[in-house]
């Protein structure tokens, strides 16, 4: 498996490790966007939002769970924070698994696109 998330997620490349259980990890962004950039991802491969069905849709709520835990631990829970999820082309999506940016630490722009 070439998948560099699926890589850092199973610990076999080294990452800023924040946050991790069985199904799921939280890491730095290498090229953080805000003072708080962390990237959620589930351990098993998923391509994107797109493949999100039945037999999986457990861990996207791990992620949701996680994340509220994740924010609470870098002290943005109060001030607030932005969870996106770039999917495909159009979306800019550069990594092919599935991610969840949590950015925070400053005041984000209010326009999205
Ligand atoms: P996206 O453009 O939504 O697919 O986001 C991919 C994100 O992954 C970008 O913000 C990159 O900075 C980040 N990224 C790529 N490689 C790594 C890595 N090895 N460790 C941490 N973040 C990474
Ligand atoms: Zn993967």
């Amino acid at each position: 498996m070439s998948c560099i998330f699926c890589k850092i997620a199973n610990q076999e490349i080294p990452s800023e490790l924040v946050y991790e259980n069985d199904n799921i990890a939280a890491f730095k962004d290498l090229n953080p966007q805000a003072p708080v950039h962390i990237l959620v991802v589930p351990k098993k491969h998923i391509g994107s939002i797109n493949e999100i069905k039945e037999e999986n849709k457990s861990i996207i709520a791990d992620i949701f769970e996680a994340i509220p835990i994740i924010t609470k631990q870098e002290g943005i829970n109060d001030s607030g924070y932005r969870v996106i999820s770039n999917c495909g082309e159009n979306g800019c999506q550069s990594v092919e698994h599935i991610h969840f940016h949590i950015l925070g630490g400053k005041k984000l722009s209010e326009t999205l696109s």
